[in-house]
Parts: C-alpha cells; sequence; structure tokens
C-alpha cells in the first residue's frame, strides 16, 4: 500500500511539475503582435482577418477616383464635450480614453468617442503620399459597431494644442475638450468602409479622413515619435471599394 500512494504521489509531482512548466513557458514566452518581427505581413497569426479580409484598412485614396458622397454617409458633429480622459503608452501607440466623449451621428445611429490615439506617419495615404502624423477618434455605436475618424497633420509652424497636452501628460489623467483636436473645417471629408488597423483587424468599420491637414510643430512630431515611429500599417488592396467624397 506504501509504495502505491508513494508512485502515486510521485506521478502527481511530475504532472504538475510538466504543467506548471507549460504554464511558465506560455507565459514568459507568449507571442505578441508588433511592427518588427511580428508587423503587418504575419499579423494573419494573430488574426485570420487581418490577411484574408477584403476590405481592410488602411487604403490609399486616390483623389480623382473619388465619387459624391451619399446622403445616408453624412456626419453630424457634436464632439465638443469637457470630459475626463487618461493618457497611455498602450505598447502599440498613444491612445487617450475618453470618459464621456461627444456624439457623431450617422444616418440615425449615434456613435460615442471612446478613445484616440496616434500612429508616428499617417496610415492613410491620399495619391500615394503619408502626413507626418495621423489621430484616429474610435467612435462605438450602442450595438457595438465602429467609426474612425482620421485627422492628418503635416509639419507646420504651430503647435497643435490637443497633441501639446497629450505629450505632457502621458501616464496622467486631465480634463479635454475632445473636439480641439478636429480640423476647422469638418465638412469636408473622405468616406469608405474599412477595418481596423491593428489586430484582431475587424472590419465593418465606417472611415471619414478629414481633408483638412492640420499643423503640427516639428517638436511635437519628434516627440510623439520619441514613444512610436514606424507604427503604421502599409495600404491595403481597395477590392472593388469606392470612396466618397464631400
Ligand atoms: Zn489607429
Amino acid at each position: 500500500m506504501k509504495q502505491i500512494l508513494l508512485v502515486l504521489s510521485t506521478a502527481i509531482v511530475l504532472v504538475s511539475g510538466a504543467y506548471g512548466n507549460e504554464v511558465q513557458h506560455e507565459s514568459t514566452h507568449e507571442v505578441h503582435w508588433n511592427y518588427d518581427e511580428n508587423g503587418p505581413a504575419n499579423w494573419g497569426k494573430f488574426s485570420e482577418t487581418c490577411q484574408i479580409g477584403e476590405a481592410q484598412s488602411p487604403i490609399n485614396i486616390i483623389v480623382n477616383e473619388t465619387k459624391g458622397i451619399d446622403k445616408s454617409d453624412i456626419l453630424k458633429l457634436n464632439e465638443s464635450i469637457e470630459t475626463k480622459a487618461s493618457i497611455a503608452d498602450n505598447g502599440h501607440a498613444i491612445q487617450v480614453n475618453i470618459e464621456n466623449g461627444g456624439i457623431i451621428r450617422v444616418d440615425g445611429v449615434n456613435y460615442k468617442l471612446v478613445q484616440f490615439h496616434f500612429h508616428g506617419l499617417s496610415e492613410e495615404e491620399i495619391d500615394g503620399a503619408h502626413t507626418d502624423l495621423v489621430a484616429h477618434m474610435v467612435h462605438k455605436s450602442p450595438f457595438g459597431s465602429l467609426l474612425v475618424v482620421a485627422v492628418l497633420f503635416n509639419e507646420g509652424k504651430t503647435a497643435q494644442p490637443m497633441i501639446q497636452t497629450v505629450i505632457e501628460n502621458v501616464g496622467k489623467s486631465v480634463e479635454i475638450d475632445p473636439s480641439t483636436l478636429l480640423p476647422f473645417d469638418t465638412e469636408h471629408y473622405y468616406h469608405f468602409m474599412g477595418s481596423l488597423t491593428t489586430p484582431p483587424c475587424t472590419e465593418n468599420v465606417k472611415w471619414y479622413v478629414m481633408k483638412e491637414v492640420e499643423s503640427a510643430s516639428k517638436e511635437q512630431i519628434a516627440a510623439l515619435r520619441t514613444f512610436y515611429d514606424h507604427n503604421y500599417r502599409p495600404v491595403q488592396p481597395l477590392n472593388g471599394r469606392v470612396v466618397e467624397s464631400k
């Protein structure tokens, strides 16, 4: 009897030992997507949609090939609201998480701002050209559908006040008015259907790219790029999608 117990307990130790090692192995060597060795060309490993999706973002917007906007796709912006926000490095971008965001209304559906984040070169191209930075303002409807407003920036003489607030408060919580990130002209934009530009690359995202390119100072662009300077996915095939223009 003693002998059987000894054998049994040895077996349990061996099994739990092996299991323990496996868990440790997985947690210390977990593979995560990034913009380097596990970059955009390999994101299919993390979500199949990134590889086989046919309506992916970002895209190159060829201005001459856009068409007039459908009335049902016109934005009603109501972003001006004072809200608490926490500014964090999410491991891929500097992201501003919004506690109580403003609303964008499209075709009878309200989309509420949940966060905005920055890419160190714009992901979207206009006639084949990037801009120096882009902010993506991510909105969510009560049904969970997503709408992203892209705000483009190029290096210019003037600093952008909201970008300055972000740079000075990474890791902190602040009171902000997210509408101050938007350009003066919010009446003109491109619209298309696309996806999240990071895994899981979920599709059916409504994209709106503001036409007015804002100015950010050289120092601001450099400061944001000290965190991430190549966190942009290359443009994806249109696969027959049409870009609307207003
Ligand atoms: Zn983004």
